[in-house]
Parts: structure tokens; sequence; C-alpha cells
């Protein structure tokens, strides 16, 4: 295999990255300089160096010198323990959090179940989200679940799962929301804007 090959190889490893793409990854790589190179390879070198996840949210963070085992939204005594929300990913989290408007916890289900998936459980953080709120209802007063999902089939796919796997919680009187569909269809929260998702929270029912 040509050097050429196993780089279109990788990136074709990469989400939402098909063989043309990864192709023009490497022919970009190719005209740039040795420096650009030597940069790209140490981010990649030490992109795990100091990055640990969050025991409580699950997304990665930068742990810099501090020992603390949470994020700094989840360390944060200000934020509001009585809600929680629960999002497909990282970049989900981060855009929800530039726009301000929420000040509740958060929990990142690490993917999606796929339609006519057999083992949801293996997809998401099903064990750790049930555990999660488990103890925050019991410890914290946490009381809404807010489920943030994509408004596309496998994100409506993954929120029919997940009001499966939390009604013994709701039947306990946790209330479990959806954000409201001011999302239109086939929206991914991750490029929704500040007024989409605040219309979004406003709306949850
Ligand atoms: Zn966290």
């Amino acid at each position: 295999m040509s050097s050429i090959e196993k780089l279109a190889e990788i990136f074709s490893k990469f989400p939402g990255i098909g063989p043309r793409q990864s192709r023009r990854f490497v022919y970009f790589l190719l005209t740039k300089d040795r420096e650009f190179l030597q940069d790209l390879s140490s981010s990649l070198l030490t992109l795990k160096k100091n990055i640990r996840v969050c025991e409580f949210c699950q997304r990665f963070y930068q742990s810099g010198n501090s020992n603390s085992k949470f994020c700094n939204i989840c360390s944060d005594s200000n934020r509001n323990n009585h809600l929680l929300m629960v999002v497909e990913k990282d970049a989900d989290l981060e855009n929800i959090e530039k726009t301000e408007v929420y000040n509740g916890k958060y929990f990142v289900l690490g993917g999606i179940v796929p339609i006519l998936e057999e083992k949801p459980e293996s997809k998401v953080r099903s064990r750790e989200l049930v555990n999660l709120i488990e103890g925050e209802v019991k410890n914290n007063g946490l009381n809404e679940i807010i489920l943030a999902t994509s408004a596309n089939p496998e994100g409506e796919n993954t929120h029919s799962y997940l009001l499966n796997l939390l009604r013994p919680i709701t039947e306990s009187g946790v209330k479990v929301s959806t954000l409201g569909r001011g999302l239109s269809t086939g929206t991914e929260l991750e490029y929704s804007d500040k007024d989409t998702l605040k219309a979004a929270f406003e709306n949850r029912h």
C-alpha cells in the first residue's frame, strides 16, 4: 500500500468522511510544507495528553494540572442541579454552552442508536446514564431530564430508545422533556444557532 493510500484509509475512518474526501485531504497535505506537517503530527501526538473523560457528563476535557475528576461545567457550583440535558456528542454540548441559554448539567451519550439496531445499549452510554440519573435524583434533587437528540431519523430513534430506557425513572415522578422542534427537520444541534436553540429550549415539552 502506498503512503497516499495508507493515509487516505485512515482519513476515511473519520465521521462523515468518504473515500473521495479522504483522498482530497491527503493531496491537500502533499501541498503543505514540512512545518505544517510537523505541527499537525505533534498536535496529534499530544492530543490525548492531559485530556480526560469527565466522570459526571462523560465529555472530554483538558485537565491541566488539577486532579479534579470533573470538567469545568460539572465542577461549577453555580450550575442548576435540577436539570440534566442529554446530548449525543461533545460538539452538541459545546454549541449549547456557547448560546448561554442553559445553566443545568449535561450528559454526553457518546453516539446515537441506528435504526433497527439490535443492541442499542452498546451504541450509547445507557448504563452510565441510568446510574447517574438515579444518583442525582436521590442526592441532588434532579427533577427534569431534557432529551436533546438531533431532529433526524437516527436522532428520533435514539430519543425513543431513551424514553423507553428512562421509563422507570419517569414513573417515579421525574419529568422527561424533549427540546422543541423549532429545530428544523434534519438539523443537527451541533450546527444550530443561538436563537434556534433558545426557542427549542423554551418550547421543550
Ligand atoms: Zn463534566
